[in-house]
């Protein structure tokens, strides 16, 4: 049965009007979906549209010259005609890009206008646990968005744009042989009940990279002949063109919301919360699995009524279809000294809520790094608390696990 209070409710995807301004400096958000319904191949797609080209308008495409070379690369290359392609040694630590403290600030700049295109040269399916059962390897690295907490940049250092990897096919190979390795899903966990999880985003943003190229698509349709599997990402940007893909439910989408407010200062260049709500529905339609991402969790004054608004906005407006199958998980913001400095340079506003010493310790991360996270009191009491409020005004919202 319909949630007709909900259907009531939420507005249609593609009309929703003006976007609320960014709370850093020099970045928009993200484009709104033009009006009108979703266009497939058949008809015009979102990433060819002037607000696509917003978001992304490449002047410059750092290239290996086997990745320029190869079909995806053509492809890409060819998307941006006005571009200028420099050849380059490796995707890693490319002179003036990476690691380029010049670059912290022209940091959204270095993102809307600088691709780079490489090969995948190793293929290591991770276990997970949490968010997914596996973290692929995965067909991207690096973001147009600039969420001020992104841990993203830190890998290749500074801005980050986005890399795409042009060997899709070898990915996809991988995947294939780890998938048919494995076999079927011996028992339920929290990550799914049947099918074997595969994070395909945890380097980058899978609506955002759909702009840029197929590797998306391909890999939401090779899903779709994978039974015992289902791809998963998260996501902060609202893309149409992913309605068209006919997922049949093995890709499962996690829309990342926190309080609108935080977004405007924090999540730089993503699609503004309450789109990414309405969005929901309009992508189980089409076939996707949808849950949601409760993060990052920013302990501020005031985080506890910000966090009840944005729950309760959500039982208002999302349909009963949705939240019949939804599903959330629950992380407080983890941060880092390095960023904390970079970010001085280019949005110090949002250092005012992230970098709370006094409140945060240091915390060795699974591949070395020392991140700095709330502390082991302050935390638990909020993760209670998130779990509080979920409870008291989301209660159709089961929280696969907080931390
Ligand atoms: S959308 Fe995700 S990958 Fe992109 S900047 Fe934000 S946190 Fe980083």
């Amino acid at each position: 049965m319909q949630d007709r209070r909900g259907d009531r409710d939420q507005p249609a995807l593609f009309g929703i009007g003006d976007l609320e301004p960014a709370g850093a400096p020099g970045a928009s958000p993200a484009p709104s979906a033009p009006s009108g319904p979703a266009s497939g191949p058949a008809g015009p797609m979102f990433r060819d549209s002037p607000a696509a080209r917003r978001m992304l308008a490449v002047r410059e495409i750092h290239a290996e010259p086997a990745a320029a070379a190869s079909p995806r690369g053509r492809e890409i290359v060819a998307r941006f005609p006005g571009a200028r392609v420099v050849p380059v040694d490796s995707h890693w630590r490319i002179p003036g890009l990476h690691g380029s403290e010049g670059n912290a600030e022209r940091w959204v700049r270095v993102k809307t206008e600088t691709l780079v295109l490489g090969e995948r040269k190793t293929f290591t399916t991770r276990p997970n646990g949490r968010s997914a059962d596996w973290i692929a390897p995965g067909p991207s690295n690096g973001c147009a968005m600039a969420c001020a907490y992104c841990y993203v940049p830190r890998r290749k250092g500074y801005a980050n744009p986005i890399t795409v990897f042009t060997n899709i096919d070898a990915l996809l190979a991988h995947l294939g042989r780890h998938i048919a390795r494995l076999g079927p899903k011996p028992e339920p966990n929290q990550c799914d009940p049947e099918a074997w999880v595969y994070d395909i985003g945890e380097n980058g943003d899978c609506s955002v990279d759909a702009l840029v190229g197929d590797n998306t698509a391909d890999l939401v349709r090779a899903f779709t002949h994978w039974p015992t599997a289902k791809a998963s990402f998260a996501t902060k940007f609202v893309n149409p063109d992913l309605l068209a893909l006919d997922p049949r439910g093995r890709t499962r989408v996690r829309f990342s919301v926190m309080p609108a407010e935080d977004a405007r200062l924090l999540d730089v260049r993503t699609t503004p919360v309450a789109e990414r709500i309405a969005a929901a529905a309009d992508f189980l339609d089409a076939g996707y699995e949808v849950h949601f991402n409760l993060s990052p969790v920013v302990l501020r004054p005031g985080w506890r009524q910000a966090w009840a608004d944005l729950l309760r906005h959500m039982d208002d407006v999302l349909p009963r279809r949705v939240k019949d199958q939804a599903a959330a998980e629950v992380i407080l913001l983890t941060h880092n000294r390095e960023l904390h400095d970079v970010n001085l340079r280019w949005h110090p506003r949002a250092e005012e809520v992230l970098w709370r010493p006094e409140e945060q310790q240091p915390k060795r991360s699974e591949n070395g790094a020392v991140n700095v996270r709330y502390r082991t009191g302050v935390k638990g009491e909020a993760v209670r608390g998130v779990r509080d409020l979920v409870a008291a005004h989301a209660p159709w919202l089961r929280i696969r696990y907080a931390f």
